[in-house]
């Protein structure tokens, strides 16, 4: 699996649709301070489902969304479409599509949705597909600025985390709390009717 193409319209400096095809090894962007090169990897972050404005640099999510310039009128919704290269059916449930497209898009108005390949889904459905694929939201594959120090300095069950994410075992804790959050709201539930049946006799 790898990225094969991404295409960005109404994201941050992005006003135009742009898109960028990524070969296989490695592409180096290079522009002028300021034109956007941070704006591309931030809107893969988005894109694989970062809920977190802060992180990317803004106040709230429809920050994203490209403000206007003196010469251009701002935009009402931000989309950002990644292509990622499944020959080698390495996206789980996934065994068919030799490709596998995500999309987000964000409106002004807070409307939102998820895509994948072209079915509307759930934000959980993209952060499943890719636990554990090594392009995670919060994997190591997207080293922000300042991120490397934050590791160093990272507290060890944080640091911890990082290393659980890499071994894969990462969703299988997210879904051991999922499970244990539900098995206590049915026992509270349980509770409530003995409480109701013990009140009727
Ligand atoms: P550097 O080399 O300094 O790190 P860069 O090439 O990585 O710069 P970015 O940080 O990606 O540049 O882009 C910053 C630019 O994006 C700024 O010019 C900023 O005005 C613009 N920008 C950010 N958010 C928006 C938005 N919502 N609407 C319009 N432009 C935006």
């Amino acid at each position: 699996m790898y990225l094969k193409k991404m295409e960005i319209v109404g994201f941050k400096s992005f006003a135009d649709r742009t898109k960028i095809e990524f070969d296989k090894g490695i592409t180096a962007v290079v522009g002028p301070n300021g034109s956007g090169k941070s704006n591309i990897v931030e809107s893969l972050r988005w894109v694989l489902g970062e809920q977190s404005a802060k992180s990317l640099r803004g106040g709230k999510m429809p920050d994203v969304i490209f403000a206007g310039t003196e010469k251009r009128r701002a935009l009402n919704y931000a989309e950002v479409i990644a292509h990622f290269d499944n020959t080698d059916d390495y996206l789980m449930g996934h065994d068919e599509d030799d490709e596998v497209v995500i999309t987000r898009r964000l409106y002004r108005n807070g409307d939102s949705e998820f895509l994948i390949n072209g079915k509307k889904c759930r934000l959980r459905d993209i952060h499943d597909l890719f636990t554990d694929t090594g392009l995670g939201r919060d994997s190591l594959s997207i080293i922000s600025q300042g991120r490397i120090e934050s590791v160093f300095n990272s507290k060890p069950e944080e640091r911890r985390a990082i290393f659980e994410e890499a071994a894969g075992v990462l969703k299988y804790k997210n879904r051991r709390i999922e499970t244990e959050s539900k098995l206590t709201s049915t026992q509270d539930n349980l509770d409530r009717l003995e409480d109701i049946i013990f009140e009727l006799n």
